[in-house]
């Protein structure tokens, strides 16, 4: 079969919720994907930044293979060998004393605001059903009822009410919004320290430190959505790094499992996630043995492979050569590490489709803006290789 016919089957059989780019992809290695024409290409997404250890990276390869013949799933009715040294690497790694293990981005990301009203009807005295939660215009954390509720996307929500309430919007990027949303009730205030769906949006310097600092000032749990610009993506461990902030609450997702399986987690210390009791709230395949034992290789190779400066060096590198496309077509170019957004004047996706002509695949995000975000282990010379390709097709002279 060739592509044609794998996008006709899509078409007729999987509900229509996606308009991917027009590559059917039958297999990867590092940063290469390979379509079923025999055609190859570089990856620029990076599955939204969950194979930032590249694809089918041997070693977690070799941890899911061997946990596959040994263990798989046993549910939390019961103990396994695997996730207890999981999170004890994650909690050391990231520095916090407790994990939620989950699956999903949106299910830690629903777990968080679990743990923040509880925190506030506990320990801030919150009255009964009161609790508010601050969140960002043109944030993305998924799309469960809850998290939509909080989307400022129309689509998002059209005709998908009621909605979840509990939820106040403030402008990205403007602290004394925030300070000024805040009311007794408020419990959490939940942002991304960069926003990747929303456009690779990076807020002014000192933004994040001004809003923990307020939250901290007024008792409020200052939870960075770090499931996309998490674990090596942005140049820093954590993108809150880059600024010297410490949340209260950490998510994460995505690269966790290095594209092998969903692995999510939240991160906070004894204070927070101590309050959970037994029965308050779980997952059949949360923490289960082959997520985890993905989770422990995936973590181990963004260490071992020194993944974190290799993403902050070639991110500075690649970024600096887009900055010297000379166009009239970029408005901008923006990121951290190797999560960079150029902003077009026109709409994104006609340049994604020339660019995965080119052999360069990448997808348009927030309407006018291409974001290129390469599996973390891509090399100078691969970077060099694209930029042949991405600098005629997004320069003067092309239209
Ligand atoms: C992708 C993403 C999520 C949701 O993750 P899923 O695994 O798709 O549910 C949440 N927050 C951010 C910032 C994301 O980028």
């Amino acid at each position: 079969m060739k592509s044609e016919d794998f996008m006709k089957l899509d078409d007729t059989y999987a509900a229509h919720t996606y308009h991917p780019i027009e590559v059917v992809i039958e297999r990867a290695e590092g940063a290469w994907v390979y379509d079923v024409d025999g055609n190859k290409y570089l990856d620029f997404l990076s599955a939204y930044s969950a194979v930032n250890q590249g694809h089918c990276h041997p070693r977690i390869l070799a941890a899911a293979e061997a946990q596959m013949r040994r263990v798989t799933l046993t549910s939390r009715a019961f103990y396994n060998d695997q996730m207890g040294p999981f999170l004890k690497q994650l909690c050391e790694l990231t520095g916090y004393e407790m994990a939620v293990p989950m699956n999903t981005g949106a299910e830690a990301v629903e777990t968080a605001l679990k743990i923040a009203r509880k925190w506030g009807y506990q320990m801030k005295g919150v009255p009964d059903n009161q609790a508010e939660i601050i969140v960002c215009e043109g944030n993305f954390a998924g799309r469960t009822i809850s998290i939509i509720s909080f989307s400022s996307e129309e689509q998002y929500k059209e005709e998908f009410g009621p909605l979840t309430p509990g939820f106040k919007m403030v402008p990205y990027g403007d602290a004394d919004a925030l300070a000024e949303a805040i009311t007794p009730n408020t419990v959490a205030f939940l942002v991304e320290p960069i926003q990747g769906e929303g456009g690779v949006n990076v807020p002014p310097a000192g933004y994040l430190k001004r809003a923990a600092e307020i939250c901290a000032a007024h008792n409020v749990l200052f939870m960075a959505d770090e499931i996309q610009t998490g674990l090596g993506r942005t140049g820093a461990l954590l993108c809150s790094d880059h600024d010297g902030v410490r949340p209260d609450v950490v998510t994460l997702g995505k690269a966790l499992s290095g594209g092998f399986y969903p692995v999510s987690a939240v991160l906070a210390d004894r204070r927070v996630l101590g309050l959970f009791r037994p029965g308050d709230h779980g997952s059949t395949f949360g923490g289960n043995p082959l997520g985890s034992a993905v989770a422990r290789a995936a973590l181990d190779v963004l260490v071992d492979e020194g993944l974190v400066d290799r993403s902050r060096e070639m991110g500075a590198y690649f970024m600096g050569r887009l900055r010297r496309i000379e166009s009239d077509h970029i408005k901008e170019v923006r990121g951290k590490g190797l999560l960079i957004g150029v902003e077009m004047a026109s709409l994104a996706r006609p340049y994604c489709d020339e660019l995965r002509d080119a052999g360069i695949l990448c997808k348009d995000t927030h309407a006018t803006v291409v974001r290129f975000a390469p599996p973390l282990v891509i090399s100078k010379d691969e970077i060099d290789w694209a930029m042949e390709r991405i600098e005629p097709i997004l320069s003067n002279g092309h239209q």
